[in-house]
């Protein structure tokens, strides 16, 4: 119940009938002072860009602002201070919310008001103008109460807008994302088997050729791209896929040396000088042993990738109290800034055979861990990539 709020100030103030009253009492002496009262106000709004804009160059606004600004003065007087009082009030809030007109330019406004009407009652010469005074300057804390009121419930109103629509967005994504899911899992099964057949095939020709024949090439370009096939078809099922981390306790620093070794056969590692650091294999996480050494694998085969012929890749470890942050730095071409603010979006590649999948992979693997992954580029130069993890699950 809106009015239940009128109530409660009213209380809150202390209004009361007799202040109604002594209110209504002055209609008839403070109505000549309107024109003058509604002149200042305007002069005011003018004066102050911010409240000038909310009128523009429209004559027909400004006009009628004057005409309600009196109609609002005479309400001062009425007497009546109750729903319906309340119901125009809380309709000019909404009013200024709708333009704009920014909080602040109500307390002033209200005070320029309360000084006109103080100075309009005490030369009409009523009887005990301050105690008159006192009932008008708690109408005025009424009206700002109301007024402040329609500001907060239209922001309120925001706030839950805009939480839903967030809220909204995530959801479509999160069908978007098990639709992709779906399509991709009956894709890879499609696409996987045929796959394995097909290369099998090529290997039984490749077999049937002799050393050096030319065609033996030709069968190893096919199984190349079968390979990367066979990869990306991985890779969509991984990120559209993604499987909540099975957690148990874990070496970090043993498991990190553990697929070094496992990518030392990889092509790209081939002319790479890779070095590691402080790999403290007792340092233990609570963490996904499959997701890590996933993690781990793209971001030290991008930084092979980023090496091309020849390079150094340097990889640390160094623990604190609560966190454990693994470093891989290479000597590769880096990245420009556009690559480095969209290196995480699914599909973002910039190499001719990449899936633009590994990153993405990455950062959700990092971040259903608690942790959080982040790179240093130069062009030219290199990039350094930190993951920080926490020693304690949370
Ligand atoms: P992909 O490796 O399939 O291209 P990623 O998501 O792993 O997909 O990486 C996205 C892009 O980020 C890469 O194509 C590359 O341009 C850039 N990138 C990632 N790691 C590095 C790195 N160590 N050095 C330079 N560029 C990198
Ligand atoms: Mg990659």
């Amino acid at each position: 119940m809106p009015q239940a709020i009128l109530e409660e100030l009213k209380q809150y103030i202390g209004f009361d009938d007799s202040d109604a009253r002594k209110l209504s009492e002055l209609a008839a002496v403070v109505k000549p002072a309107f024109p003058r009262i509604v002149k200042r106000f305007y002069e005011l709004i003018m004066a102050n860009p911010d409240t000038r804009q909310v009128l523009g160059d429209d004559d027909k606004l400004a006009e009628r602002l004057r005409g309600s600004m009196s109609d609002w003065l005479a309400d001062l007087f009425s007497g009546d201070y109750g729903a319906e009082y309340y119901q125009k009030r809380s309709r000019i809030g909404h009013v200024h919310v709708r333009v704009r007109l920014p909080q602040r330019y109500m307390f002033s406004a209200m005070e320029v008001i309360s000084q006109e009407l103080k100075s309009a009652i005490r030369e009409a010469v009523v009887k005990d103008p301050e105690d008159r005074i006192d009932s008008l300057q708690k109408l005025l804390a009424l009206e700002m109460g109301i007024m402040l009121d329609s500001y907060r419930s239209s922001y309120s109103a925001q706030i839950r807008w805009n939480e839903r629509s967030s809220y909204e967005e995530k959801l479509t994504r999160a069908q978007h994302l098990a639709h992709i899911g779906e399509l991709a899992a009956s894709l890879a099964h499609e696409i996987k088997n045929p796959l394995a057949g097909i290369s099998g095939a090529i290997q039984v020709f490749d077999h049937g050729l002799p050393a050096g024949h030319p065609h033996k090439e030709i069968l190893a370009e096919m199984l190349s791209q079968i390979d990367r096939l066979d990869r990306t078809v991985k890779d969509l099922l991984v990120y559209a896929r993604p499987k909540p981390p099975q957690r148990e306790p874990l070496r970090i620093g043993e498991l990190f040396e553990r697929t070094l070794v496992l990518l030392w056969e990889a092509p790209a590692m081939r002319s790479i000088d890779i070095r590691t650091e402080g790999f403290d294999s007792d340092v233990t996480v609570e963490a996904d042993e499959v997701q890590l050494q996933q993690l781990f694998t793209n971001l030290v085969l991008n930084a092979a990738h980023a090496c091309a012929e020849k390079g150094d890749i340097r990889c640390s470890m160094e623990t604190s109290d609560a966190a454990v942050t693994i470093e891989i730095a290479d000597s590769g071409i880096g990245m420009p800034s556009e690559v480095v603010r969209r290196a995480f979006e699914p599909f973002f590649t910039t190499k001719a055979k990449g899936t633009g999948l590994g990153l993405s992979i990455c950062k959700r693997i990092v971040e259903s861990h608690d942790g959080q992954v982040e790179f240093d580029s130069k062009e030219g130069i290199g990039t350094r990539v930190r993951v920080e993890l926490p020693l304690k699950s949370t």
